[in-house]
């Protein structure tokens, strides 16, 4: 079996969570697989092509599982976006739309340095509002985002739509 299968077939599917309506991918049955868990890491990092990458951002909160493993081994710091009212030092904030309501994300204003390298990870793209959102962040601090990177992407949810000014990568889809 490929690598992209064997972390497939270990996805777990979750009917009706967080609710009514919803098959959840649970990735937990990679984290707690070394050998999967590497995989995932290494097939995340493989994203990041030949450019030095001085950051890794992970958003909250399944998202700094896979982006601070990828920072430890491209040799790069890792910075959380995290949900308001987390971060503990001055912020630029981004809401964005959840089925019902909205939700804000936050990052530390000095958190990136003008043109710094960026690699932009999460677990899951959906409908992309939640990468977009951060995304908005990383351009407020005229980052340089090199890619965004994720493990799964649900396409029939069309998230890359949201993002499409910058390279999508995604390991696994659906
Ligand atoms: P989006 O904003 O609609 O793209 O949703 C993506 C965000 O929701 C990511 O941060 C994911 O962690 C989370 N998410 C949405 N659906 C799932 C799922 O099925 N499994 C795991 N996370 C999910």
């Amino acid at each position: 079996m490929s690598k992209t299968a064997e972390l497939q077939a270990a996805i777990r599917d979750v009917a009706d969570f967080p609710k009514p309506g919803i098959i959840f991918k649970d990735i937990t049955p990679i984290l707690s697989d070394g050998k999967l868990f590497r995989q995932a890491i290494d097939l995340l990092c493989e994203t990041a092509g030949d450019r030095k990458i001085d950051k890794v951002v992970g958003i909250d909160a399944r998202g700094f599982i896979f982006a601070a493993a990828v920072a430890d081994r491209l040799g790069a710091g890792f910075i959380p976006v995290r949900k308001k009212g987390k971060l503990p030092w001055k912020t630029h904030q981004a809401a964005y739309s959840l089925e019902y309501g909205e939700a804000v994300i936050e990052l530390h204003e000095d958190a990136i340095k003008p043109g710094e390298t960026v690699l932009l990870v999460d677990d899951l793209l959906a409908t992309g509002g939640t990468a977009a959102a951060a995304v908005s962040l990383l351009e407020k601090l005229d980052a340089d985002l090199v890619g965004i990177s994720f493990l799964i992407e649900l396409t029939f949810l069309h998230g890359r739509d949201n993002l499409s000014q910058h390279p999508i990568h995604s390991i696994l889809s659906y």
